[in-house]
């Protein structure tokens, strides 16, 4: 790992910690993604879902949370079968994880079967079409990877009509069809009362009977919860795994996964009637002191979390107690109002917390206008990626001399003028 020069180990030996300080020191931000927190999301959706087989969503670079490392932390926690969108992101899922099953939802494309089978992933077939492009190849090729057949029962979006899906039943009953699952999705899972969830679950539950033998999937994060009528043989759960709440009309089962910190760079004191940030919207109606931090809209904090004289934006935790942002967001910064901490309570170069600390993603989605799925999905790559626990982080060490004899060469240390805040991983 650590291709990526951004990324971090936490798990660093102490004669590491000066170096990662100073790594974090060229970023305004940090982002930590809790590994662990991840395998515990995985294990307890695991057995909610029990019989059934629990994989992970891991398409988007792990809603945001990465993919190499996530993919690397489910495996080693048990998790045999992963989602992606795209075969580019299958290519990077394999590279870190080489055993387990890994299906691309975005469909299959005429002439890309050799890259399948390259990489052992299997397409999710979602018409007829595509499913006879995918039967050539395998012909011509003798490649027997497998495929996944998508049925439509109501997003009208991916899928095999019902008639379609109808239609290719006598090739199940034939045997040797090379259809390894069957799969739908699920509309309006996140509302319990939809009447949308039974309405699907009786056309696939009916449709999937006809598929013999072949495992069926229908379940995304909130389908899980629906209870285990909506389970059937795999679940597919993404936005639970990474903290997002699939069940928003009762609390959070999830644990929280991600934590966004970015430093202060200037503290300022204003008059009262004065005026913060681009447009002016936001007035001081008290001497104000602000904390100024560095980090904006082009880090995924959205603008429409600012804040105007008539509506308060988001929170941000400095010190320990939430304060409100003051004024517009900036494309690189954010100004606080901190008039109500302590004096000195709060410095520059002290780290504020965006997201974390009782901040959720569901809070700041909802501040952003928007759903957990897109505050994740949206998380920027300025920042430094800090990744701790689940493992499948190697020790972020500069190796003894003489110890590094097999070792993968280290980058040169960061304390070098013109060096990159890249560390050994
Ligand atoms: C994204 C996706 C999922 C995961 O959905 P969550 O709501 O994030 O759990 C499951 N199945 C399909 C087909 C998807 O596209």
């Amino acid at each position: 790992m650590a291709s990526d020069p951004k990324t971090i180990s936490q798990s660093g030996l102490p004669s590491a910690e000066a170096n990662q300080a100073a790594a974090l020191a060229a970023y305004g931000g940090v982002l930590t993604v809790d590994l662990d927190a991840i395998i515990a999301n995985w294990r307890k959706l695991e057995k909610t879902a029990v019989p059934a087989e629990c994989s992970a969503v891991i398409k988007a670079d792990a809603y945001g949370c990465g993919a190499e490392q996530v993919s690397r932390a489910l495996s080693k926690a048990g998790c045999r079968t992963f989602f992606v969108a795209t075969l580019e992101e299958a290519r990077k899922v394999r590279a870190a994880v080489p055993e387990p099953t890994i299906y691309v939802l975005g469909g299959y494309f005429q002439n890309t079967g050799e890259h399948y089978a390259k990489i052992n992933c299997r397409p999710v077939i979602g018409d007829l079409n595509e499913l006879a492009e995918w039967d050539v190849f395998c012909r011509r090729s003798g490649w027997t990877g497998g495929a996944a057949v998508h049925i439509d029962t109501g997003m009208n979006r991916l899928g095999l009509t019902l008639a379609d899906a109808q239609a290719i039943i006598p090739r199940i009953n034939a045997g040797d069809h090379g259809i390894t699952l069957v799969m739908s999705h699920l509309v309006s899972a996140e509302q319990l009362n939809s009447p949308m969830n039974a309405k699907q679950l009786a056309t696939f539950r009916s449709i999937a009977s006809e598929f013999t033998g072949v495992p069926a999937a229908l379940a995304n994060s909130s389908g899980i919860f629906l209870g285990a009528p909506f389970q059937f043989d795999l679940v597919r759960p993404g936005a639970a795994l990474y903290g997002v709440n699939p069940t928003p009309e009762a609390d959070n089962p999830m644990q929280p996964v991600v934590e966004l910190k970015a430093r202060i760079v200037q503290i300022r004191n204003i008059e009262r009637g004065e005026s913060v940030g681009y447009g002016g919207t936001w007035t001081a109606r008290r001497p104000t002191k602000l904390a100024i931090i560095a980090v904006g809209y082009a880090d995924g904090y959205f603008r429409a979390a600012s804040s105007n004289d008539g509506t308060r934006g988001a929170d941000v935790i400095v010190a320990g107690k939430r304060c409100p942002i003051a004024g517009r967001i900036s494309m690189d910064l954010i100004a606080i109002d901190i008039t109500d901490l302590p004096p000195n309570a709060a410095r520059r170069g002290h780290m504020v917390t965006l997201l974390g600390d009782g901040i959720t993603v569901d809070e700041l989605a909802h501040h952003f206008g928007t759903i957990g799925y897109e505050v994740l999905t949206s998380l920027g790559h300025r920042y430094a990626r800090v990744y701790k626990g689940g493992d499948a982080v190697e020790p972020l060490a500069r190796p003894e001399p003489g110890s590094s004899a097999g070792q993968p060469p280290s980058p040169p240390p960061i304390e070098q003028p013109a060096a990159p805040p890249s560390l050994p991983s």
